[in-house]
């Protein structure tokens, strides 16, 4: 499969591994938003979150948390953001599902999210759609 994540657990492309076990990788992203920025992935093949099994969901934030802790302990930081970018237009470049764990260290100016007001009556329609949404699933 032509995926650069399934080569890097394939061992055919090289990486700054940092933790593995039989079912998940953590390596070091290749151009950090902060020195530390570290990947976390399941070895199999899945494009996004939402196609990632349950049980692998679950396995997956569950070795994201202790690398997260080596991670934080690794780089002396004193605090990390756990990302992922799910689909193209959320950013998703990779197209292999995977979680970013990233460093914050005080005063590091990495921008933060901008935060918009809601309109009139949108926030009310909005989360009067989404549970109807997720009364379906
Ligand atoms: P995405 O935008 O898909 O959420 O994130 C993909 C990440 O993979 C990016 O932060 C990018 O720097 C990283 N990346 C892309 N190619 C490689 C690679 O060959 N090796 C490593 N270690 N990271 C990569
Ligand atoms: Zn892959």
């Amino acid at each position: 499969m032509d995926c650069i994540f399934c080569k890097i657990v394939n061992k055919e492309l090289p990486a700054w591994l940092v933790a593995e076990t039989e079912d998940y990788l953590a390596f070091l992203d290749i151009k950090p938003v902060q020195p530390g920025h570290t990947l976390v992935i399941p070895k199999k093949h899945y494009e996004d979150l939402l196609s990632l099994p349950e049980e692998s969901a679950v396995g997956l934030i569950k070795f994201a948390k202790i690398v997260a802790k080596a991670v934080v302990k690794g780089t002396a930081s004193s605090g990390f953001n756990l990302t992922l970018n799910n689909g193209v237009t959320a950013g998703q470049v990779i197209n292999h599902c995977h979680f970013h764990i990233i460093p914050r260290l005080a005063h590091d100016q990495l921008p933060a999210w901008p935060h918009k007001d809601y309109q009139i009556n949108q926030a009310e329609d909005l989360s009067v759609k989404i549970a109807a949404y997720f009364k379906e699933l």
